[in-house]
């Protein structure tokens, strides 16, 4: 054994590693075994038996020695078939529009580049813009969380940015942005505009059909809030220029055999994902209702999978319910606007009486 000389290991990280990155905490993702979990805005219905068998059967027959099909062209074609793309438009596939949202980032990273995203809303776009190196700036929502048109048009004219985010509905509020002023940022915007439809299921409201109308916006979805979170399959539709680039980008495996044998016969059941949407809608407002009755509660408005409410104390509630063994969302600190707020994902009607009925000694 020879002694090791120079430095250690912790040394030769710390001068290796970019420093922004050692200086970032790692995205923390909740552990949940054997809780109700209302925190990630999963859908809460499995697929049904029968449907679950014949997924086994084809999965029993996917060589897992060989590589996907590079363009995943199964897939790309039940997309485009489930969610009736408008004429002309392209489609890109991504390991989630988590991949798609970083992958945006890095096609405007050059330098003085700036990405703007209205504020509060889906943490990925500032991490992602981070790890791009990109400056990233947050343009505050109104205090009933409406988009700021007067904001957004002055951090637009003072930025120029060269990607701009809008979460429609919004993530962590759950509302669906004023149409005309999205037009106006649209229209103001230098850059490419994104405009975020995760969960476009539930707000039956959708900038897709009219794509092809902008020459700088581009649409993202994602199959998770449907039901399908596991598979991680989200995807971008827009012009063709603005999809050869992203493609161009995109890891050639990035979508796994697996999700392209499973993506393809989920997707001919459309129907059953979006009976299931409409249950959870239908779950939403008497969730919603139920909340709103509890004193001292202010319950927002939501066209999204889950339910945005300020509290009296969210630690306190938050504690409750953990102590139930419900897991919920406390967004208390992290971001003035969600001060004393949490967000609840709508269950199944059982888990939404457990939730509430934890609730009880705040009613
Ligand atoms: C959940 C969520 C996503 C990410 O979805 P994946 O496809 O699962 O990566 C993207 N945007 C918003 C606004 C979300 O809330």
């Amino acid at each position: 054994m020879t002694a090791r000389m120079g430095p250690t290991v912790d040394e030769r990280v710390a001068a290796t590693v970019r420093a922004d990155v050692r200086a970032t905490r790692p995205y923390v993702v909740a552990h949940a075994d054997g809780l109700i979990k209302l925190d990630a805005m999963e859908n809460p219905y499995t697929l049904p038996a029968e449907l679950r068998t014949r997924i086994g059967a084809a999965v029993i027959d996917t060589p897992l020695n060989r590589y996907p099909d590079g363009g995943a062209e199964a897939t790309h074609a039940a997309i485009a078939d489930a969610m009736r793309l408008p004429e002309g438009a392209a489609l890109v596939l991504g390991n989630g529009s988590d991949e798609l949202i970083q992958i945006l980032s890095l096609l405007v990273a050059t330098p003085g580049a700036t990405i703007l995203s209205a504020e509060p809303s889906f943490v990925m776009y500032r991490r992602s813009a981070d790890v791009a190196q990109v400056r990233y700036v947050g343009v505050p929502l109104g205090v009933d969380f409406s988009l700021d048109a007067g904001a957004m048009l002055a951090a637009i004219e003072r930025e120029r940015p060269a990607l701009t985010w809008l979460a429609y509905p919004n993530n962590p509020t759950g509302n669906l942005y004023d149409e005309a002023a999205i037009e106006a940022v649209i229209a103001a915007a230098p850059g490419l505009v994104v405009i975020d439809e995760a969960y476009q299921p539930f707000a039956e409201r959708s900038f897709l059909p009219r794509v092809m109308e902008f020459p700088n916006v581009v649409v993202l979805r994602t199959l998770s809030k449907l039901g399908l979170a596991g598979l991680r399959l989200g995807y971008a539709v827009g012009n063709p220029a603005w999809i050869a680039e992203i493609e161009k980008l995109r890891p050639p495996y990035n979508i796994n055999v697996l999700t392209q044998v499973v993506a393809p016969i989920v997707l001919r059941e459309f129907g059953l994902l979006e009976s299931q949407a409409a249950a959870i809608r239908g779950e939403r407002a008497r969730l919603a209702g139920a909340l709103a009755a509890i004193p001292g509660t202010t319950v927002f408005h939501t066209a999204a999978n889950f339910v945005l409410v300020r509290v009296p104390n969210a630690n306190a509630w938050f504690t409750q319910l953990r102590g139930a063994g419900i897991l919920v969302k406390n967004l208390d600190g992290y971001h003035p606007l969600t001060t004393h707020c949490l967000r609840i994902t709508v269950g199944t009607p059982s888990e939404n009486n457990a939730l509430l009925a934890a609730l009880a000694p705040f009613a």
